[in-house]
């Protein structure tokens, strides 16, 4: 049986991260990775520019998109478009992406991840070829996470349905133009993200409103390609993410930007800060992982909740406040406050409560009281 310091399963954007942050630690980890080297992955690949301060230092020139346009419709009958002077959002095609992400690690591919066993020391990690000891376990194994459901950590409860084509580049697709759709479905949106040979198309909402919408994808993007659904599962609330020497990263702890759906960054930024508390156990002989939990409560769980709250108080009210999400000037607000890094809900809504303007004043605490039902 091999020995190893960090046992680490899957092999997408968090269990990439976890592994160069332990690899430039020159910690003894190994990847286990279902998939091939080139794994598909049902994504719009939609990144913050922020990615750039999580990632590490050798993987931040990656290859992308640098989308510096936002068109925004509304059930076509409303469009407004804004371009701002630099990029405020990257796109990348996820198998290279995540390809590269893996690039000069140790991975076992076609390796799947059966069970584990603790021990008074350790972890003995099965998979369908071989069995490890490891002294760390970690899940970074997406939204189906086997870990998750082995150690009981991260139910899943709030999903998003998303249904997405990919659909090689037309001469009217503009390459740095972003397009998201409004209005065609209940808690959820649609948009386009062309890459430099295709354009992804999709749509999503939450679970229990994805049926009434099913097929909205086929509304903005005619195309005739396959439709892909695939769920995404939503932050909904504090957790802890690990378990003794279990720790939980990226989708599988289901740290998924509960506004924007958006999973890359979390899981880039949960795998940073799970490889650091790992680091710090393995030098100080610990056997549990319980700094991973404070830093999650510190970085990014105050930035969800208020994610989560905003959802609540855009989604059910776009109707209603089209023509202001529409208008230019808080179009191009949003994009250069993008530009500048992951955009901060919380700094967003000290923003709105000190605001001078009453009608705003009145309107979020009038929301609040809904949301909060
Ligand atoms: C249609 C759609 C569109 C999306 N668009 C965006 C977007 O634009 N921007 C964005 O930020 N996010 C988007 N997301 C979400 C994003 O794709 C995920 O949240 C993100 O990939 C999570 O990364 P991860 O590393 O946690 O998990 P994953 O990327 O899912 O990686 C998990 C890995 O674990 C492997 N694995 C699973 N089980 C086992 C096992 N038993 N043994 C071994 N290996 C295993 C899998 O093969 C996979 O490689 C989208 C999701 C969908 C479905």
């Amino acid at each position: 049986m091999k020995n190893y310091d960090v046992v680490i399963i899957g092999g997408g954007p968090a269990g990439a991260t976890v592994g160069q942050y332990l690899k430039e630690q020159g910690i003894n980890y190994l990847v286990i990775e279902r998939g091939t080297n080139y794994r598909d992955k049902v994504c719009a690949g939609g990144v913050p520019v922020g990615i750039m301060d999580v990632l590490p230092v050798s993987k931040r020139n990656f290859e992308r998109v640098e989308y510096d346009t936002l068109t925004v419709d509304f059930r076509a009958t409303l469009e407004s478009t804004v371009k701002i002077d630099r990029p405020f959002m990257y796109g990348v095609a996820r198998t290279e992406f995540d390809h590269f992400l893996r690039e000069g690690l140790n991975v076992h591919y076609n390796e799947k991840f059966v069970m584990f066993e603790r021990e008074k020391n350790g972890v003995v990690v099965h998979t369908d070829k071989a069995v490890y000891r490891t002294k760390f376990l970690v899940g970074a194994d997406g939204v189906g996470s086997r870990v998750s459901i082995l150690s009981g950590l991260a139910k899943k409860r709030r999903f998003i349905l998303a249904e997405e084509k990919e659909t090689p580049l037309e001469d009217k697709d503009k390459v740095n133009n972003v397009k998201i759709f409004l209005g065609y479905n209940r808690f959820g949106y649609g948009w386009i993200f062309p890459k430099k040979d295709h354009r992804s198309s999709g749509s999503g909402a939450l679970q229990k409103y994805f049926l009434h919408s099913k097929g909205t994808v086929n509304k903005f993007d005619r195309s005739k390609r396959q439709t892909k659904i695939h769920p995404i599962s939503l932050w909904g609330g504090e957790e802890v993410l690990t378990d003794g020497r279990i720790g939980l990263a990226g989708e599988a702890g289901n740290l998924v930007d509960p506004f924007t759906a958006g999973g890359i960054y979390p899981a880039v930024l949960s795998g940073k800060l799970l490889a650091q508390s790992i680091e710090k156990a393995l030098k100080k002989g610990k056997s549990n992982l319980y700094e991973y939990n404070e830093l999650l409560m510190d970085k990014m769980y105050e930035e969800f909740r208020y994610a989560l709250f905003l959802s609540k108080m855009f989604y059910p009210f776009i109707p209603l406040i089209k023509k202001v999400i529409l208008s230019r000037s808080v179009m191009q607000q949003a994009m250069e406050y993008a530009s500048n890094g992951y955009i901060s809900y919380k700094k967003f809504f000290e923003k709105v409560r000190k605001t001078r303007k009453i009608h705003i004043k009145i309107a979020y605490f009038l929301v609040k009281m809904f949301a909060n039902k």
